[in-house]
């Protein structure tokens, strides 16, 4: 079972990923954005830790929820309340379980992931954080490692993709041939996931 200290382990893991790939994600969104993902995403997952550290929620729920906010208040980029609210509606669908298992979590993480596709508008395939998240929701019902493999493979099969949503798409096909950043950095959160269940 999954207790609260799992969930701050996933989210301290992820900080410390987004730490090591802020440049990358950083070349990532210049090649199609605006330069600026890694920074975004450093700037929210280092409150996130810093605010978990000092509240120190003692429910699954609660760190999600807790993250969730932490990120809307701190990422001025559009990721910030995508993954905001990702992290917040997957919160909410745990509740107040002190312990949940890894397919209540895949339950849960469902309902974040579209409530991500609610807020921003978009689908499978329009070349957004949801082409990592989608297929991992899936196979996180399998295993944690499924999951983060197919986060990684969903990331690379943006390269080929047009982006639809968000910055990306104002490039129209020259967005082609490049990978998502936040396709990318979703791959890094479900990496974090398979790291903190190791
Ligand atoms: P901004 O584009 O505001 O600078 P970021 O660079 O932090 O924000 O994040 C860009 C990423 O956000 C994109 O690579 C994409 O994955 C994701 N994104 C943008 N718009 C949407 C949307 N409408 N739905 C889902 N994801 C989106
Ligand atoms: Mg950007
Ligand atoms: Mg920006």
């Amino acid at each position: 079972m999954l207790d609260a200290a799992f969930f701050r382990r996933w989210m301290t893991a992820t900080a410390s990923a987004v730490d090591r790939e802020a440049a990358r994600l950083t070349d990532l969104d210049s090649a199609i954005g605006d330069a600026d993902h890694g920074a975004n995403l450093q700037r929210g997952f280092t409150a996130v830790t810093a605010v978990l550290e000092k509240e120190a929620p003692d429910t699954p729920g609660a760190v999600l929820a807790l993250a969730g906010r932490q990120l809307i208040s701190t990422v001025g980029g559009a990721s910030g309340p995508l993954y905001g609210t990702l992290l917040r509606r997957t919160g909410k669908a745990l509740g107040d379980r002190a312990e949940v298992s890894r397919e209540e979590l895949a339950t849960a993480l469902g309902d974040g992931v579209a409530a991500v596709a609610q807020l921003g508008g978009a689908a499978a395939g329009d070349k957004t954080m949801l082409d990592a998240l989608l297929p991992a929701v899936e196979a996180l019902g399998e295993s944690f490692a499924a999951a983060g493999a197919a986060a990684e493979a969903g990331a690379l099969a943006t390269v080929p993709l047009q982006a639809r949503k968000g910055r990306a798409s104002y490039l129209g096909e020259r967005s082609i041939g490049h990978q998502d950043p936040g396709a990318t950095s979703s791959a890094l959160l479900i990496g974090a996931l398979q790291e903190a269940a190791a």
